[in-house]
């Protein structure tokens, strides 16, 4: 038989996708693993931060330098209606403080549930275990014939939901740029995105766990600041992470510097000097939780770096010595090495060119049959629920055209 739609990859993109096309067209799900929306379930540490709160106008500045290119899509399927398709299905959400919004119960799989429970009254056909290697057009690109699993499959509309290469456990091993190279598209440079970096000589091994709010970041290449944002950083056993780490990832590369103030303002050194001169006795570490919101682990750690006894008093405290304190909590300064890689990374950065892609509808330039959602394309967000909102916004997209096509013809 000829399907009107195949759709490579069960997450949550290829699932939202088969949810939304009329229940009056032919629908088959291909995924290579025996269960869906592995990757979704791991989402939020399976909590799931589905999206964000707010005005959707706000999402587009969190796309990097995409963003402003999916607006029609966001609008069209924004956070607001994206909460109704669940709660119109049961599912209650909340938003925290941060303007993250989960489901209530904390639970992915609640979500998925509802994925699902919608692809069965729609009548959606699931194979599992079948791994799309390979698509080819016949009948003058009318048909797409593909082969996943050893079987042979036809449709008059190809999706392609396959993910990106994040993860690649999840299965979203990158084949699906493979299957689009197959049909004459291009691919855009991939990197890991949202992920934690490895600097030169890192020295806070032992402050694992630690994080600081607002911390302002600098990014330089060559001498030369390329960025300059503030949010929340982490020190790991080896490595920087946090959201703004993690969401800084995308524009890195080995080499770069990135700096790290913890004060959040200029403070001059003789407003330091003055604050230690004042005092007097006091131990310097006491004095500095004092001046800054270090916690005191990391002021001693600071100081044993540079060579000053942290018991010593504010008093003996040289102008050299107050330069190499200030510079530590104002310019701490690493060199970046390497970033932690697929296996670590929440998103992919590259995928399908969007100049191949109509963004107006999701199909392809070439060919207004073949179709692409989700992580595959090139959009990667930053952390709080982006990612999520543009795989669930671009599969609503890409059903309604298709419902358009189909239906009227
Ligand atoms: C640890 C982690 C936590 C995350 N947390 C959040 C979060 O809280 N909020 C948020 O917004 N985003 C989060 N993300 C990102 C989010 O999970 C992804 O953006 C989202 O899953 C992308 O959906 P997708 O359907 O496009 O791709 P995927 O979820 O990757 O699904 C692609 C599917 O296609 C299948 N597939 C791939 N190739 C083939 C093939 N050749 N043949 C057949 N099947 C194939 C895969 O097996 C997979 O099931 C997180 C990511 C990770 C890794």
């Amino acid at each position: 038989m000829t399907y009107d739609v195949i759709i490579v990859g069960g997450g949550p993109a290829g699932l939202f996708t088969a949810c939304n096309i009329d229940k009056k067209l032919k629908v088959l799900v291909l995924e290579k693993n025996k269960t869906l929306g592995i990757k979704f379930l791991m989402s939020g540490g399976g909590q799931c931060n589905i999206t964000h709160g707010g005005n959707i106008k706000n999402f587009l500045k969190h796309y990097g330098n995409n963003g402003q290119k999916i607006r029609q899509i966001l609008y069209k399927f924004n956070n607001q209606q994206l909460i109704k398709f669940f709660k119109d299905r049961g599912i209650n959400f909340v938003e925290r403080e941060d303007k993250k919004i989960f489901p209530a119960s904390f639970k992915a799989a609640d979500i998925l549930d509802v994925l699902l429970k919608v692809c069965k009254n729609n009548g959606v056909d699931i194979k599992y275990e079948s791994n799309v290697e390979n698509v080819t057009f016949i009948n003058d690109k009318s048909i797409f014939k593909v082969i996943g699993n050893k079987k042979m499959y036809e449709s008059r509309h190809f999706v392609l939901a396959a993910g990106g290469c994040s993860y690649p456990t999840t299965g979203s091993d990158g084949s699906g740029f493979n299957l689009g190279k197959q049909l004459g598209i291009k691919i855009t440079k991939i990197k890991p995105s949202l992920v934690p970096i490895y600097v030169k000589d890192y020295p806070y091994s032992e402050l694992a766990g630690l994080s600081y709010k607002d911390i302002n970041v600098q990014i330089f290449r060559e001498n030369k600041k390329i960025r300059e944002e503030e949010g929340d950083i982490l020190f790991t056993h080896d490595c920087l992470s946090g959201p703004l780490i993690l969401n800084l990832s995308r524009y890195l590369k080995k080499k770069d510097i990135i700096r790290l103030n913890y004060l959040n303002e200029k403070i001059e050194t003789i407003k330091l000097s003055n604050f230690l001169k004042n005092k007097g006795k006091i131990q310097i570490n006491t004095a500095l939780k004092e001046f800054t919101n270090l916690s005191k682990k990391h002021t001693d750690l600071i100081l044993k770096n540079i060579d000053i006894n942290h018991e010593k008093k504010c008093s003996q405290i040289n102008n050299i010595e107050t330069k190499k304190i200030l510079s530590k909590i104002i310019l701490d300064e690493f060199e970046i090495v390497r970033n932690a890689g697929f296996n670590k990374a929440m998103a992919t950065c590259g995928g399908i060119d969007l100049n191949d892609i109509d963004l107006k509808t999701l199909s392809a330039k070439n060919n207004n049959r073949l179709w692409f959602v989700g992580e595959i394309i090139d959009i990667d967000g930053d952390t709080g629920g982006y990612n999520l909102q543009f795989a669930f916004s671009s599969a609503k997209k890409c059903a309604e055209n298709i419902n358009n096509i189909c239906i009227s013809v």
